[in-house]
Order: structure tokens, then sequence, then C-alpha cells
């Protein structure tokens, strides 16, 4: 199946370094019962946020994976053979409505049609899923709540929310942390001492000042962890970036040879 996994809300919450207010809207959020979009370019920490607040607010978590095979029936359920028998199997977004649980849908875009429809119901008043297959119409437990996330910058037209969908949700958007604040998620995530990090996350804005001209996405704050982990266990700080900040970003040969410049500007 698809990408899912649950988390107790019980749990620590993860470390999660806020940009602004956030935290705050989605707390009122999830006591209004308001569904919640999340704006923003892969690997800025979105993930991490709903992580770290379904642990705060203690509900539990389903998180799927959105890609363009996801159907309506891999959130809602199958009949699966089971022993002979042909059972009904629960799917994420089914589960956390009855439990009251949190879903988060991340790259919902990706997902297909299909999906958006199911979405609908349940992101209105009356809160309900409606299950062709078994015939139930479910009402969403107290606690449940839905969370989806896009990345508004991929240049594909085909692949944005309709305006149907997206007024639905209340919505947020995120961008790279700033500067301190990407430090110290580096700092912490990685292991490697500021100072190290600083430069990295120097060289990362610089990358990302280029997006839109040679690369499609800049650098992301997740990029740079990798960078700083690689570091951290001895490789050589040229090497690290080009495995971690480079290659990442393009196949092109001369762009990546104007990027290795930029480095080498930075650090040389
Ligand atoms: P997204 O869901 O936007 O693609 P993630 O939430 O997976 O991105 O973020 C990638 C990684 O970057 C996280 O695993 C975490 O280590 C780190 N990260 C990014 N932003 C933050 C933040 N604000 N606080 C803590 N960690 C962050």
């Amino acid at each position: 199946m698809n990408a899912q996994t649950k988390l107790e809300g019980a749990a620590k919450a993860p470390f999660y370094q806020p940009q602004t207010d956030e935290c705050e809207l989605f707390e009122v959020a999830a006591k209004q019962d308001l569904p919640l979009l999340l704006k923003g370019p892969t690997g800025c920490g979105k993930t991490r946020f709903v992580a770290h607040m379904a642990a705060k607010l203690g509900r539990p978590l389903y998180t799927v994976a959105c890609h363009d095979d996801l159907s309506a029936a891999d959130l809602i359920g199958r009949y699966l053979l089971k022993g002979g028998e042909t059972v009904w199997v629960d799917g994420p977004l089914t589960r956390a409505v009855r439990e009251g649980a949190i879903c988060y849908l991340d790259e919902v875009v990706e997902a297909r049609k299909d999906v958006t429809v199911v979405l609908h119901p349940l992101t209105d008043d009356r809160r309900i899923l409606p299950i062709d297959r078994t015939g139930e119409e479910l009402e969403a437990a107290p606690g449940f709540m839905l969370v989806a996330s896009y990345n508004p910058g991929y240049q594909n037209i085909l692949k944005t929310l309709k305006p149907s969908t997206r007024q639905r949700f209340l919505s947020i958007e995120f961008d790279f942390p700033a500067m301190d604040h990407e430090v110290a998620i580096v700092v912490r995530e990685s292991g490697l001492d500021e100072n190290r990090v600083r430069p990295l996350v120097r060289l990362a804005a610089k990358l990302r000042d280029l997006k839109g001209q040679d690369l499609e996405e800049g650098v992301s704050t997740r990029l740079i962890i990798y960078a700083a982990s690689l570091i951290r266990d001895g490789m050589p700080v040229e090497r690290a970036i080009l495995a971690a900040m480079i290659e990442p970003l393009t196949d092109d040969a001369d762009v990546k040879q104007g990027l290795l410049d930029l480095v080498t500007a930075t650090f040389g």
C-alpha cells in the first residue's frame, strides 16, 4: 500500500522550531474542527510541524505520503481476502475519522482526482465520510482533523489544487526558516557545531537565490542536515556538499559547474 504511518500522540513531541505563529494557528484550528492546508517547498518542516503538533495535542496521527497512484480506496479502505473470507479493512483516513485522530495527507495534489471528492464532505461542517462500498456514512469522531500539504512551487498546472478544494481549508504558508533558526535546526538535527553549520546555511541561501533561474527548487533544510551529518561523521566538506546539496538539485552539467563555483566562492 501507500507509505503510511501511525504515531501515538502521547509520545514526546519531536523538536520543532516555529517560524511564526503557526503553532497557535494549528491549535485554534484543532479546537474548532477546521481543516488545515500547509503550503510550501519540500523539506522545509511541514511534516515535522504536524508530528510536533499532534504529539503536543495528544492526538494520534496518520500520515499518508500521497503519490500519483494513490486512490480514494487507499485512503478509505477495501475488501480483502483473509483466510478464504472477504473482510473490510479500513484505510488510514477511515481509521482517523473513527478514532478522532489527525490525518495528514502529504503532497495531496499528487493523489488521484477521486481523493478530493472524498475530502469535501469531511471538510465542511458535516464532517462525514461516506463509504460507498459498505454503505456506511461515518461521522468524524471528536478530535478528527484533516491536514494536507502541497508544494505550489512545482511548475505543473495540472497538479494544483482546485479553488473549490483549496477554499475549504485554513492555509499556512511555509518557507525555509530564517538564517538563525535554520542554523539552530541543523545544529540540533545533525550534531555538527554551529560555526561549521553556519557556512552551509549561508551557501543554501545563495543556492535558493537561483531558484527560478537555473534551479527548479532551492536546497531544502533536509539536505543541509544531510550535508552537516556527513561532515560530522568525518566526510570532507566539499564532498559532503556535492553529495547532499548539489547533486540532488540538478542533472545538468553546466548548472552543476555553476553551483560548484558558488561553493568555491563561499568556502574557498
Ligand atoms: P516537509 O514535510 O516540508 O517536506 P520535513 O518536515 O520532512 O519537510 O523536514 C525535513 C527535515 O528538516 C525534518 O526531518 C527536520 O529534521 C528538519 N526541519 C525542517 N524544519 C524544521 C523546524 N522548523 N524544526 C525542526 N526541524 C525542522
